[in-house]
């Protein structure tokens, strides 16, 4: 069992299941906005194995791009996960709201054609070089 919660404790959820897919250090511009950080880290769960435990009415929510919705803590404006309408079933969310140890590190970095020019990829990882330049959205 994982457990997470917002930056001021409200909106708290946990996952029952496993991590689906890599631990992801994605660079594009929306992950970076929506994180306020340098890169997004964030990695895949299965929608039945994740739940809002507490705060489910502090969630908001906004439209990334079409039929993708991402939710974040009204309260302290943690963002907390990310669902596309096309694969429902699949929820993407923000590891840095974990406080429990998923015990798997990072192994991807994607998009980073769009890196912040200020962050130094120096790692041996795999790096996926697609995205938008610094500073541009698409
Ligand atoms: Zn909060
Ligand atoms: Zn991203």
């Amino acid at each position: 069992m994982l457990k997470g919660s917002c930056a001021c404790g409200e909106v708290r959820y946990e996952i029952s299941g496993v991590l689906v897919g890599p631990i992801t250090y994605c660079h594009c511009w929306r992950c970076r906005k929506h994180s306020g950080s340098s890169f997004g880290t964030t990695a895949g769960v299965r929608a039945s194995e994740f739940r809002i435990v507490a705060g489910q009415e502090r969630l908001s929510s906004w439209k990334s791009s079409p039929g993708i919705d991402r939710f974040f803590a009204g309260c302290c404006g943690s963002p907390i996960y990310k669902r596309n309408a096309e694969t429902p079933e699949m929820l993407g969310f923000r590891l840095g709201t974990l406080d429990t140890d998923p015990k798997e590190v990072g192994t991807l970095h994607f998009q980073a054609g769009s890196k912040a020019p200020w962050f130094a990829i120096t790692d041996s990882l795999t790096c996926e070089s697609g995205g938008p330049p610094f500073g541009t959205r698409d």
